[in-house]
């Protein structure tokens, strides 16, 4: 309802009813753009944003101020993606050329009271998640590795021979990854998926692997959180756009994100680069492949010892 409320907000009368705050609700991308009645004052453009911020109930003292064209948003917030929102509503609303967003992230305290305190506790507390409908009769494949890593490797998902054993990249196309951080000179990273749970369909008795779905991606993205929040590694590799999703938010197309460096959504940057699988099922540009996923792995590496000695203390990962 909130939802269909902001759409009519963004698409229609200039005045509505402002709903209830309600903290809860996934936030939606804000492609569409908002009108506002031309050669209208800053004034009223402000109250326009306002309106609509103040209808999702995701900020407290929210303020918007708009002066020669320029929004000045402030107030606080429980997520990065939230304040990410309100700054493309203002940047795409009629009026406003240039944005600058000085809301402030805060959790909320109950969500930091809610998360657990060691890796073994986030662990226990996985095995019984039901955040989404991969859970059981599979099992729980955990990330596996060094506490204090320099380095994090995010797959997919596991797959059947990760199911059976309950360990991340252990299947064809894990040993393709273990060798080429051999090869690549990773020193021991901590590896994980970005979904924790094996989806897969029955084909006889084959179990014919399926890639999550980005809801499922966004159910799991709590455990992949907790994990980069206890290991703060200096880097975090993501291996093909279900991992890159999960960690930086964007679904663009892989090809022209590989070996590149993006933010990622909770603190801390991401290298993306191609996951093995894919290289496997790749045909004529395997090889090509591979040598790009060792390259990347090779400057992951450098990065994350580049990293280790430079700040002396642990701290690229923020949550
Ligand atoms: S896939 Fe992730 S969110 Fe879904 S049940 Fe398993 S651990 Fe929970």
């Amino acid at each position: 309802m909130r939802i269909l409320l902001i759409l009519l907000l963004l698409t229609a009368a200039p005045v509505l009813a402002q709903t209830p705050a309600d903290a809860g609700g996934e936030v939606t991308s804000t492609d569409q753009a908002v009108d506002v009645e031309p050669g209208l004052a800053d004034t009223r453009i402000a109250e326009r944003i306002a309106q609509i911020l103040d209808a999702t109930g995701w900020y407290s003292d929210a303020s918007v101020r708009v002066d020669d064209s320029i929004a000045f948003l402030d107030g606080t917030t429980t997520t990065t993606e939230r304040k990410t929102w309100a700054r493309d509503l203002a940047a795409k609303t009629t009026g406003v050329v240039a944005v600058v967003n000085r809301i402030e992230v805060e959790q909320a305290v109950e969500l930091i009271a809610a998360m657990p305190a060691t890796l073994d506790q986030a662990r226990a507390e996985a095995e019984t998640c039901s955040r989404c409908d991969l859970c059981a009769p599979r099992r729980m494949v955990w990330g596996e590795g060094p506490t204090d890593a320099s380095l994090m490797i995010v797959g997919e998902a596991p797959g059947d021979h990760e199911d059976q054993q309950a360990r991340p990249f252990v299947g064809p196309a894990g040993q393709l990854l273990r060798a080429a951080m051999a090869e690549a000179g990773c020193p021991p990273a901590y590896l994980t998926n970005a979904v924790k749970h094996f989806k897969f369909r029955q084909r006889g008795k084959q179990r014919l692997h399926q890639s999550p779905t980005r809801g499922e991606i966004d159910h799991c993205r709590w455990w992949l959180d907790q994990e980069r929040r206890l290991i703060r590694p200096r880097l975090t590799v993501a291996l093909g756009a279900s991992a890159a999703f999960a960690l930086t938010g964007r679904r663009a197309a892989l090809t022209s994100r590989r070996g590149t460096l993006e933010p990622a959504i909770r603190g801390g940057d991401v290298l993306i680069t191609w996951h093995p699988a894919a290289i496997l099922r790749a045909r004529s540009r395997g090889a090509e492949m591979r040598a790009e996923l060792a390259a990347d792995l090779s400057r992951a590496a450098g990065l994350a010892k580049e990293r280790m000695g430079a700040q002396g203390v642990r701290g690229a990962t923020s949550l």
